[in-house]
């Protein structure tokens, strides 16, 4: 068995592809499940859709939920289709999220941090008045609100920051305070494969996170982050065998919200290894 959640389409209008065509490559690549995971639409600004290019409309979010459903119908048998969305969380929001996701029959939902307020933390100008270590802290206890709000099956990529250069993947104090945070919250970790395709050439979260959450026992998934359907599945291999050296023995899957486990012998053997 092998799993792939966390990939986008075109409504987030920074990706390529249709839910279709990731569906298409996934059983291409062997998979046997397959997320779904466009990110959700941005709700914490004035305007229904700020940034066109980062997030799809909310008009948009019944329809790709129905797109989704109806594709787990068409390829039941073939591969599981996972429903899911990749969805913002905003410190303070929770009863928002929690409602909003709650009215969609989703089998997962990942939690990311990209917005501190209004600053995105993909941009690399700081925000006014703030210093890199006290975004570096907002950043991690907004993780730990996330993980502790219970919407959540994953949190995704964890040491994000890192890509626009606000942190390294240090073992750092608050890092491990964020670890023990997941683990008694009882949430997902991903290792998201696509920070190995950026010039940050490491994934999210680094290895040395990804031992310290193996000790811990925080159950962890593999992510492409897939913005176009041929990189479903990206750097499988070398993730499993990271997750393997790192001392995981399993990989989670999502069904109807709940976790069930995949022994990571049995993920390298779909893989063909
Ligand atoms: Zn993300
Ligand atoms: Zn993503």
């Amino acid at each position: 068995m092998l799993v792939d959640y966390h990939t986008h389409h075109y409504r987030c209008g920074h990706a390529s592809g249709t839910l279709e065509d990731v569906v298409k490559s996934a059983l291409a690549r062997g998979l046997t499940e397959i997320g779904l995971s466009d990110h959700s639409p941005i709700y914490h600004f004035d305007e229904p859709q700020p940034f066109p290019n980062t997030a799809m409309h909310p008009d948009e979010l019944p329809r790709y939920v129905d797109e989704m459903l109806e594709l787990r119908e068409r390829y039941a048998g073939r591969i599981a289709v996972r429903l899911g969305i990749e969805s913002d969380y905003i410190l303070g929001w929770d009863d928002f999220y929690r409602e909003l996701w709650d009215g969609y029959p989703l089998d997962f939902v990942i939690g990311s941090v990209h917005w501190l307020g209004r600053w995105n933390v993909f941009w690399r100008e700081l925000p006014d008045g703030k210093s890199r270590e006290q975004i570096y802290e907002e950043y991690f206890l907004t993780v730990q609100a996330a993980a502790k709000s219970g919407i959540f099956s994953i949190l995704g990529h964890l040491d994000v920051p890192k890509t626009s250069g606000h942190m390294n993947g240090q073992l750092t104090p608050i890092v491990r305070e964020t670890l023990h945070v997941i683990k008694e919250a009882d949430v997902a970790l991903e290792l998201n494969t696509s920070g190995w395709r950026k010039t940050v050439n490491e994934c999210y979260p680094s290895p040395e996170i990804l031992r310290y959450a193996a000790e811990l026992g925080i159950p962890v998934t593999l992510g492409s982050d897939a913005h176009s359907p041929d990189l479903v599945g990206a750097d499988f291999d070398r993730a499993l065998n990271l997750l393997a050296r790192c001392g995981f023995q399993a990989i989670a899957r999502f069904e109807g919200r709940r976790r069930y486990m995949i022994p990571i012998e049995e993920a390298l053997i779909a893989l063909g290894q």
